[in-house]
């Protein structure tokens, strides 16, 4: 069964890139932080998802191995797409989102980011009042972005997985759909 990770930044789109693109494909569509909100919530931790991010990073390691076990058992009736990030912006640094042990867990046959230039993500981060969004500089965006590629590659290069990079720009999502189905 394939494995597909796809990540993207908060403000990236991704899941709605995503979400659009499997309406007509054969996949399993699991979100990472849904497993991983579910077994916090289990052991009391958080109240709402943006706050898994603000726990202790060994306590979110904790969480997210178990969530790979999780959605490890999950992929092997069908094809996954795993909806996570590559890295997580943590008050102590970027945490990464595929450390060994899930890469171990998962074993992921290709990776897709979707990423957008650094001021649409501002304005939808702004626009997006269902969630708690950091507040970034510019500069920021841009350096968490860069930050996730390299590790991407990283990952693949521990995995053997391909890296596939998708724009996801303002009023062009139909086409970023198309490109998902395509890579996918
Ligand atoms: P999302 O709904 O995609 O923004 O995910 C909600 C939260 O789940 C994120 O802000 C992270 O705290 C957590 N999360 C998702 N994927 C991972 C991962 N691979 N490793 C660690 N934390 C993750
Ligand atoms: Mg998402």
């Amino acid at each position: 069964m394939k494995v597909v990770v796809v990540a993207g930044i908060p403000g990236s789109g991704s899941t709605t890139v995503l979400k659009g693109a499997l309406v007509d494909l054969d996949y399993v569509h699991v979100n990472y932080g849904d497993v991983m909100m579910e077994i916090a919530q289990k052991k009391n931790l958080v109240k709402d998802r943006d706050s898994i991010r603000t726990l202790a990073p060994d306590v979110q390691k904790d969480v997210q191995r178990e969530a790979a076990k999780k959605i490890r058992e999950m992929a092997q009736q069908s094809n996954i797409i795993v909806d996570t990030h590559c890295t997580v912006k943590t008050p102590l640094g970027f945490l990464p989102g595929l450390p060994p042990w899930v890469l171990e867990e998962l074993q992921p046959d290709q990776f897709v980011l979707v990423e957008a230039d650094g001021d649409e993500i501002l304005m939808r981060r702004i626009q997006d009042t269902t969630r708690i969004r950091d507040m970034e500089k510019l500069r920021d965006i841009d350096l968490h972005q860069e930050m996730n590629r390299s590790v991407a590659m990283a990952y693949a290069a521990l995995t053997g997985a391909t890296v596939q990079i998708i724009q996801n720009h303002d009023d062009q999502l139909d086409e970023t759909v198309a490109r998902m189905i395509d890579t996918l």
